[in-house]
């Protein structure tokens, strides 16, 4: 463990060496933190937060687990390295329990991140229409307000411009539609979203040409973008669209697997079967990087016969390691074990009905809306306009519940101004009186902006 010695100026070696992943909502606090428990977290100066958002969406079973870290460190004695070029026990064992989680049977790639798995899917998509012939289908449709990943093609597939528009030109060959935003679409002598946004991918496919498109990717909630809930049969709306045109459908799951959404996951929730799913984040419940790209076996399939140099021709050298590869099993027991999935669909649901009764009269609460501990309390100027909240107004919220020890998130797109969503995505086991702690702290930051 690195500890920090006797006068060390944590703080200012930090903003001497460190560059941090986006620019922090406020620049002037910088938490260091040393440690963590179940959901709470404790910073340099000792002071503790209960951590809602898990990190980045991702500490799925809670921090501080001895079995993950007993488990990681017994395989890097009996094995710490060798390529999936071969194989190794963990990878194998993984593979065979996410076929369980999945419900039907894929072939696994592993990498080690999210972007690396939606890259992953990307290059199959491509490949499987090459190896059947089809050689001119090679665009991605995806959505408006998504988030897929920080490489040049997972972020060409991301539909929030101010995320891209500095690193252009990015992977050709990506498109976007409009998701169905249910608060803002269900106005009076409007067709129903759902129906408007499945139509928005059939028309892509009809104006682009259908023999153009390898796939659709999608989450089955748009996470990062806003917490935007789909109607229930949009997504079976969009897979019955990409079988009528031959293309074929990506979910990605890496916020929305393993159990955040109340369900193995998300796609679950909307009875659809997708071809290919990417995973990362609770896979590993983030304490080690892993991801992984579930292909159906009649797309893996589809590479076979092929020369050994021309299959696919992707490699990921740290993809897959054993030790990640069995602190991922572990992880995965422990979820079953504890009946995380179910937990989290219940107190899921109970935290989104409260946080709806203590919101119902607040005249900045636009939508509380989630499905598991997966939750987005929108907040507008007025509820008649649905106009975005001020940012500094968002901001606030997020101080005063930072001040009180509690971290939440702030998502939408900045475009326009919709960064106007706070999120909840608390570990999945977190306690009934952290809950309530959460419940009273961020009610209590509403009331400040009131
Ligand atoms: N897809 C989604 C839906 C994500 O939220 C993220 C990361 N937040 C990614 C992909 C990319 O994952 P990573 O940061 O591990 O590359």
């Amino acid at each position: 463990m690195v500890q920090m010695n006797q006068g060390y100026d944590i703080l200012a070696k930090d903003s001497q060496y460190l560059w941090h992943s986006m620019k922090p909502y406020n620049p002037d606090v910088t938490m260091v933190v040393e440690k963590a428990e179940g959901a709470w977290v404790t910073d340099h100066t000792g002071k503790r937060y209960l951590d809602a958002m898990a990190g980045l969406w991702c500490v799925n079973v809670g921090y501080g687990r001895e079995e993950l870290a007993d488990v990681a460190y017994e395989q890097l004695k009996s094995l710490a390295y060798f390529p999936l070029t071969q194989s190794h026990v963990p990878a194998i064992k993984l593979a065979e329990k996410l076929n369980e989680w999945l419900g039907d049977e894929y072939v696994i790639f592993f990498s080690n991140s999210g972007s690396e798995a939606n890259e992953t899917a990307f290059k199959i998509a491509r490949q499987y229409h090459q190896q059947k012939g089809e050689h001119t289908r090679y665009k991605i449709v995806s959505r408006y307000r998504a988030y897929h990943g920080n490489s040049m093609g997972a972020l060409a597939a991301t539909g929030q411009a101010q995320r891209k528009y500095k690193y252009e030109p990015l992977a050709p060959g990506f498109l976007h539609v409009a998701p169905p935003d249910s608060y803002r679409s269900n106005e009076d002598g409007k067709e129903p979203c759902e129906m408007e946004s499945v139509k928005a991918i059939d028309n892509v496919m009809t104006w682009e040409l259908s023999e153009t498109i390898a796939a659709v990717i999608m989450e089955p909630i748009i996470t990062g973008g806003g917490i935007l809930i789909p109607p229930d049969g949009y997504m079976r709306g969009v897979k019955e669209v990409c079988e009528k045109h031959g293309t074929l459908f990506i979910v990605d799951e890496v916020i929305c697997g393993f159990g955040r959404t109340g369900q193995p996951f998300g796609f679950m929730n909307y009875g659809v079967k997708p071809d290919i799913i990417t995973m990362a984040k609770g896979l590993t419940s983030a304490y080690l990087p892993l991801s992984a790209t579930a292909v159906k076996r009649e797309i893996y399939e589809a590479f076979s016969g092929t020369e050994e140099y021309d299959f696919f021709r992707h490699i990921n050298t740290f993809g897959g390691s054993p030790a990640a590869c069995a602190l991922a099993l572990k992880n995965l027991e422990i979820m079953e074990r504890e009946n995380l999935v179910e937990r989290s669909r219940a107190i899921g649901a109970q935290l989104l009905r409260e946080l709806k009764e203590a919101l119902k009269n607040h005249p900045l609460v636009g939508d509380v809306r989630g499905k598991g501990l997966l939750i987005g309390i929108e907040l507008v100027r007025d509820q008649a306009s649905k106009a975005p909240l001020d940012v500094n107004l968002v901001n606030k919220v997020i101080s005063a519940c930072k001040e009180n020890g509690l971290i939440i998130g702030k998502n939408g797109v900045t475009v326009a101004g919709y960064n106007n969503v706070l999120t909840l995505s608390p570990p999945l086991n977190i306690k009934e009186e952290d809950l309530q702690f959460l419940l009273k702290i961020l009610v209590g930051a509403l009331e400040i902006i009131k």
